[in-house]
C-alpha cells in the first residue's frame, strides 16, 4: 500500500482528435471500462477539444460518471478582441476542472512563453481551475546535461507570483519534449528524478505543505505495457497520456496500473 497522501490524477489529453460525436462515443466506453474502484483510487479526467467539451460534460452530467472534465488549453484573459480564443470563466461555466497549459507542443508550434504559461496558470486558477503546468527538456537540453536547469526554470517561472496554497494546489506534468507522441518514454528512474526535483523545487518556494499536496504526473508515451513502472515512484502522482487516451481499454488499463500502486 502507498503512504503517499496525494490522490494520483490520471489525464488523457485527446488533442486535435475526435469530432464532438466521437467524443461522446470514447467517453461512454471508458466509463464501461472503469469501476467504483477504480474512481476510488484514482483521479480520472479527459481532456477532449473545445468543440467537444458540451457533448462530453453532458454524458458524464446525465449518468453521473465521475470522470472528470478537463481543457487543452485557454487564454490569460476573461474575455475580449482575441478571435478564436477560450476565457477561462467559459470554461468553469461548462464544469471544466483542469486546464494544460506550457503543453511542449502550444510552446514549440504556437510560440507559447513562459511569462504567458505563468499568467494563464494564474487566470486559470483565478477562475477557479486547477492548471496542469507542462515543463519538460527537449532532447538536445538533455544531451547536453542540462535537463534539471530547463525543467527547474521552466517550473520557476510558470509558478511566479502564486500563493504556497496555490502551488500545493496545482499539477505539475514533467514532460520531456522527446518522449511525447514518439513512443520513446523516459526511463521510470528519470521520471522518478525530475519529479522528485519538481517536488523539492515547490518545497524551496512555498514550504512543506504545498510540496506534499502538489500532484506531479509524468507525460510522455506512457501506454499499458510501460505504465506500471513508470508511475511507481512515490514522487510520480499519476500521468498525462496522449496517443493512448484515445483508446478506451488502454486508458483504462493505464489508471488501473496506478490502482495497483495505491
Ligand atoms: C501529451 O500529449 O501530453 C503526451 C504525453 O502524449 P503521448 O502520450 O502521446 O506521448
Amino acid at each position: 500500500m502507498s503512504t503517499s497522501p496525494r490522490k494520483p490524477l490520471v489525464s488523457g489529453n485527446w488533442k486535435m482528435h475526435l469530432t464532438h460525436f466521437d467524443a461522446i462515443r470514447l467517453v461512454q466506453q471508458l466509463s464501461y471500462a472503469l469501476t467504483k474502484d477504480d474512481y476510488k483510487a484514482v483521479d480520472v479526467a479527459v481532456h477532449p477539444p473545445f468543440t467537444a467539451l458540451r457533448s462530453v460534460q453532458t454524458v458524464l452530467d446525465a449518468d453521473d460518471i465521475p470522470i472528470v472534465l478537463g481543457a487543452q488549453h485557454c487564454h490569460w484573459e476573461s474575455s475580449g478582441a482575441f478571435t478564436g480564443e477560450v476565457g477561462p470563466p467559459m470554461l468553469a461555466k461548462l464544469d471544466v476542472r483542469y486546464v494544460i497549459v506550457g503543453h511542449s507542443e502550444r510552446r514549440a508550434l504556437f510560440g507559447q512563453a513562459d511569462e504567458v504559461v505563468n499568467r494563464t496558470a494564474r487566470a486559470i486558477q483565478a477562475a477557479g481551475m486547477v492548471p496542469i503546468v507542462c515543463v519538460g527538456e527537449t532532447l538536445e537540453e538533455r544531451e547536453a546535461g542540462s535537463t534539471e536547469e530547463r525543467v527547474g526554470s521552466q517550473a520557476r517561472a510558470a509558478l511566479e507570483g502564486m500563493s504556497s496554497e496555490q502551488m500545493g494546489g496545482l499539477v505539475l506534468a514533467y514532460e520531456p519534449v522527446w518522449a511525447i507522441g514518439t513512443g520513446r518514454n523516459a526511463t521510470p528512474e528519470d521520471a522518478a528524478a525530475v519529479c522528485g526535483l519538481l517536488r523539492r523545487l515547490v518545497g524551496e518556494l512555498a514550504g512543506d505543505d504545498a510540496a506534499a499536496s502538489v500532484r506531479i504526473q509524468y507525460g510522455g508515451s506512457v501506454k499499458p505495457s510501460n505504465a506500471e513502472e513508470l508511475l511507481s515512484a512515490p514522487d510520480v502522482d499519476g500521468a498525462l497520456v496522449g496517443g493512448a487516451s484515445l483508446e478506451a481499454d488502454d486508458f483504462a488499463r493505464i489508471v488501473r496500473a496506478r490502482t495497483l500502486r495505491s
